[in-house]
């Protein structure tokens, strides 16, 4: 099989694919209170067009794909794509990131399908600041999501929280009893600018301060745990603590990762605006114009991202986080 190395020499064998722009929340960091002009759904990619690049993909050497959005969920019928992307030779691991709230109607029927693992993302324990955060959400019902999970025999679930100076800060702790007590491993990430927030700054905590919050409260251990991501984990005497650094730019030197936007452009890096779209060439069956769209997106994908000195254009909801 062959293996996709950057100009930088960074194998790449991860592909993050937003399946819709569309959310059920509004969260403050992600998406504009009145939402945004949805893309029309004749424009998304379909899944079988999905699936047919993810095969391209596969042959290529990337063998984990995550299911985002948007908020996945919302796409109907989400189990379908994953089944089509079960069959698919070389893709070892499939995994969703989701705001939670649709699990109820379809934990079971992504298990069934061969969904490997979920990661749902939780800022807060707190219903009022639940709703302030994500101004649609109800934090029960993420709750609710949370039982259907285990229920459903999923394992190694992860909780993304994003932490805001004076919003969620004081949540940290409790956070982390919260996700160890259930046996998930829990992730902080830094807040990535974006023109949703101009102010982020005044928002922002370094995942520094993060750490020496948690090392009043814990005993943490540094931890060799290895996931897709760029994570790194510490281990308390209870479970896993992630550490998320977008703004670092270490983050970029063992990045292995791309990203297929729902209406079919590659995204090479988060931080920056360069595209290379593939609907045309998926929609006709195209293997070689894929392969090629695919080599010459990884070519291109930059050193590092430029969001200490620019945010980043597109609103996070459309590119998958
Ligand atoms: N709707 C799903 C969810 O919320 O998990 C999947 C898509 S969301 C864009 C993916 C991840 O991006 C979430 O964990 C979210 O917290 C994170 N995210 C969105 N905007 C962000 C920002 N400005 N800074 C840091 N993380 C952000
Ligand atoms: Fe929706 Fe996820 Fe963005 Fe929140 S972070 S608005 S849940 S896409």
């Amino acid at each position: 099989m062959e293996q996709l190395i950057d100009s930088f020499g960074r194998k790449i064998n991860y592909i993050r694919i937003s399946v819709t722009d569309r959310c059920n929340f509004r969260c403050i960091y992600c998406m504009p209170e009145g939402g945004i002009n949805w893309k029309p759904m004749d424009t998304l990619l379909t899944y079988e067009e999905i699936s047919f690049f993810i095969k391209v993909a596969g042959k290529l050497g990337i063998s984990k794909v995550k299911l985002t959005g948007g908020e996945p969920l919302v796409r109907k019928h989400l189990d379908n794509l994953v089944s089509l992307v079960r069959k698919t030779d070389g893709i070892k691991e499939i995994s969703l990131t989701t705001n939670g709230t649709m699990l109820p109607v379809y934990a079971e029927r992504l298990k069934d399908a061969g969904l490997d693992r979920i990661t749902v993302s939780l800022d807060t324990l707190s219903k009022d600041k639940f709703k302030q955060i994500t101004r649609m959400g109800v934090l029960d019902d993420v709750l609710k999501g949370f039982d259907v999970i285990d229920s459903a025999g999923f394992t190694k679930t992860k909780i993304n929280t994003v932490v805001m100076k004076t919003i969620n800060d004081d949540e940290i702790t409790q956070l982390i009893e919260f996700a160890h007590k259930r046996g998930y491993d829990i992730r902080f990430i830094e807040l990535m600018p974006t023109e949703l927030i101009p102010n982020w700054k005044d928002y922002f905590i370094s995942i520094k301060r993060i750490k020496d919050i948690i090392k009043d409260r814990f005993d943490i251990k540094s931890s060799d745990k290895k996931t897709n991501g760029p994570s790194v984990y510490y281990k308390t005497k209870d479970g896993y603590i992630g550490f998320i650094t977008p703004l670092s730019k270490a983050f970029c030197a063992a990045c292995n990762r791309i990203r297929l936007s729902s209406e079919g452009d590659i995204i090479a890096c988060l931080g920056h605006d360069i595209r290379v779209n593939v609907k045309d060439a998926v929609a006709r069956k195209d293997e070689v114009m894929v392969e090629k769209l695919i080599k010459y997106s990884i070519k291109i994908k930059p050193k590092e991202h430029s969001m200490l000195t620019e945010s980043i254009h597109s609103t996070m909801s459309a590119i998958g986080g």
